[in-house]
Formats: structure tokens, sequence, C-alpha cells
């Protein structure tokens, strides 16, 4: 079983119920387990039009399927307790976001793990550090800039007594 980790945020209606509902729903997806459970936090909507605060949570659940097959688990929970996708960023009355799913990474549209906003959006990780500090610094790790050596540009090498540095990369 694979430790992932699933972001929950709701800013409509009656926004504990519905995190109480989705955690209880999550119970039920096949070969799945809910373990621990962040305590639930106020935080302002970021971006999108004015809207009301949203209530946080983080959950840690183990889980057979694959992070796709999770993923659309996760949408029917949404679609169930009548999340409406709007504008972006709108308001939602259930968000559930795959945060983290075991040490694999994947970068495609329907599916970007670890989740790209982790670091930048304190309600998320906040919750993450209090259940599982490791999951974070995981994360953290893995999104750290490579150093500055890595990342400079390889050097054309024209001369034609290239030097070492060009005849290392030959
Ligand atoms: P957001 O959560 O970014 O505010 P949505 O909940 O509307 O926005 O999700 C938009 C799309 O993001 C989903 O249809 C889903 O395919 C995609 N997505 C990409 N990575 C993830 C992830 N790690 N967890 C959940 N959805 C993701
Ligand atoms: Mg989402």
């Amino acid at each position: 079983m694979t430790i992932c980790y699933i972001g929950i945020g709701s800013n409509l209606g009656d926004r504990k119920k519905r995190i109480e509902t989705a955690i209880r729903r999550m119970k039920m997806i096949a070969a799945t387990k809910v373990g621990k459970v962040s305590r639930i936090i106020e935080t302002p909507a970021q971006g999108g039009p004015a809207q009301g605060p949203f209530l946080n949570a983080v959950a840690e659940i183990r889980t057979d399927l694959t992070p796709y097959q999770l993923l659309q688990e996760l949408q029917q929970i949404e679609s169930l307790l009548g999340r409406i996708r709007t504008v972006r960023n709108g308001p939602r009355t259930i968000d559930l976001d795959i945060l983290t799913f075991g040490e694999i990474r994947m970068d495609e549209p329907a599916l970007t793990i670890p989740h790209p906003r982790i670091l930048e959006r304190a309600f998320v990780a906040v919750p993450l550090r209090e259940i599982a500090p490791q999951a974070l610094a995981m994360v953290r790790s893995k999104t750290r800039k490579r150093p500055a050596a890595v990342r400079r540009k390889k050097t054309v090498c024209r001369s034609s007594r290239p030097s070492k540095r060009c005849r290392r990369q030959a």
C-alpha cells in the first residue's frame, strides 16, 4: 500500500460537515484506508473572485490504487458533495487534492504529483507538517532548486583546443 496525503478544502455551505463527509467517503474507497487526519484550520481564500474563507485539513491515506484511480475516486466524492467547477479558484463545496503519492513524481496536466502548490500554500503546508513532517520535508527537498553549477548552460566548445570543461562534456 502506498501512503498518500490528501489536501481537503471547503468554503461553501456547512464547511465542517462537508469535510467530515469527505473523510467518511474516503474511508469507503476500495483498497484504501484513511489514517491520521490533521486539525481543521480556517484560512482566507487566495486568488480568484472575492469569496468566503476556507476550512482546510490534510488526511493520510494508504491505498493500492494507482494515482489516476485515486484521482477519479476523489473527483467522484467532489461531485457527490456538490462540487461544480465554474471559475478557476472560485468558491467550492469541497476540493480534494493529491498532495503526495508515496515518492512518485509525475507532471501531467491532469495529475501533477507532488501537488505543485504545496509549498506556496500555508493552508496545505501547515496541516501536512502537523501529521507528516517527513512528507513535507520530502517535497521541500525534491523541489529545491538545483545548484547553479548544474543549471549553468553547457559551454559551447568552438576552439580547436577545447578547455578541460569542454573536453569533459565531449
Ligand atoms: P485546484 O485544486 O487546482 O484549485 P481543481 O480542483 O478544479 O483546481 O482541479 C483542476 C484539475 O487539476 C483537476 O481536474 C485535476 O485533473 C488536476 N490536478 C492536477 N494535479 C492534481 C493533483 N495532484 N490532485 C488533484 N487534482 C489535480
Ligand atoms: Mg483540486
